[in-house]
């Protein structure tokens, strides 16, 4: 079974193989922790982005899926890409935000990656319920088999981080 450990901190500084970027569908870079990504990480990133987006999703990364690129100047291998959706007071998008964490997973487990950082997906300027971004994000990795070792989550505040302990129990 993955063990899942959490940290506080920033997801550009953490040494593990792939990191996980909550990207926008355009794959071409945006604020929060993509923003943060593609700066530390330089052009190796963006330019990745760009010839996935030539070659395979013209019109975006749907919401949901995930895709990897080098992480150039970061301290891992990979950055896999995953669009989380935006909240919706109308509408259940949990499934969808699920989907981000498995296919995530998915991607990690095709690059042979065995520890795997994640941020907590749309809970930023997509305004996702933090607390219920947090119980989504351990469910679905903790019911997704995977030959990912460790999943960390790195909670870039201390409320993020609170929230996520309670929903790790
Ligand atoms: P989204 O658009 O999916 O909501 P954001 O980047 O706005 O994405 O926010 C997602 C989460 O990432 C938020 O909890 C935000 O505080 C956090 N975050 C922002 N920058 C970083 C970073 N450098 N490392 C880790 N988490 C970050």
């Amino acid at each position: 079974m993955v063990r899942v450990t959490l940290v506080q901190g920033d997801i550009t500084e953490v040494s593990v193989d792939a990191v996980v970027n909550a990207a926008n569908s355009s794959l071409l870079g945006g604020g929060g922790v993509d923003g943060a990504i593609h700066r530390r990480g330089g052009p190796e990133i963006l330019a990745a982005c760009r010839a996935l987006r030539a070659s395979h999703y013209g019109k975006g990364l749907p919401t949901g899926r995930a895709v990897a690129t080098p992480a150039g100047r970061l301290p891992a291998r990979w950055v896999i890409h995953t669009v989380g959706p935006v909240w919706s007071r109308e509408e259940d998008r949990s499934d969808l935000l699920a989907s981000c964490y498995r296919e995530s997973l998915r991607v990690a487990d095709e690059l042979g990656a065995r520890t795997v950082a994640f941020p907590a997906i749309s809970t930023g300027i997509y305004g996702w319920p933090l607390a219920d971004g947090a119980r989504i994000a351990i469910e679905t990795v903790r019911d997704t088999p995977t030959g990912v070792e460790e999943v960390r989550f790195v909670l870039f505040d201390e409320r993020a981080h609170a929230a996520f302990e309670a929903a790790l129990g």
